[in-house]
């Protein structure tokens, strides 16, 4: 195993303990995401070891919000799920991740990724936004129908 490839973790490689080896990192935010003891435990193991926190400049978190416009997933990435993304990108890193939604983005940007827990996505998915009440289809997520104004307006794939 390679170990000057930077490994960006997610939330689940703290669950799980498992991902490749590297050079670890995540973001300073994570350890809120993280509420049981195990995985407290493995990240504070982790810092005191080889796990670097590094925070991904606004301009990388920036180009992430606008490639997740473009898939649709946008509206279901966490700041913490943009931050892990921006991180992979500024590193050229690979993101260690059971989020779909983040494993979408990263397939579209060509950010290399992996999961814990072996279920990854195998193609691109995009999203598009259809209005339960007159079935109006945007590609992109408005708070409210341009059409009918309504406020129920799910997210489904386009292909
Ligand atoms: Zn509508």
């Amino acid at each position: 195993m390679q170990t000057d490839v930077w490994i960006i973790l997610d939330s689940c490689a703290f669950l799980t303990q498992k991902h490749p080896n590297g050079r670890l990192v995540t973001i300073p935010e994570i350890e809120k995401e993280l509420i049981n003891k195990q995985s407290i435990q493995y990240h504070s193991n982790l810092k005191e070891h080889n796990l670097d926190i590094i925070e991904p400049n606004k301009t990388s978190e920036e180009w992430i919000v606008g490639k997740a416009n473009e898939t649709g997933d946008l509206d279901v990435l966490s700041s913490v799920d943009k931050k892990i993304l921006a991180l992979a990108y500024e590193l050229k890193g690979i993101v260690v991740s059971d989020d779909f939604a983040i494993q979408n983005v990263a397939l579209y940007t060509g950010i290399k990724f992996v999961s814990c827990s072996g279920n990854e996505i195998e193609e691109l998915r995009k999203w598009i936004f259809k209005c339960s009440a007159c079935n109006h289809i945007e590609d992109n997520k408005n708070n409210e129908c341009r059409i009918c104004g309504s406020t129920d307006i799910f997210r489904i794939k386009s292909r």
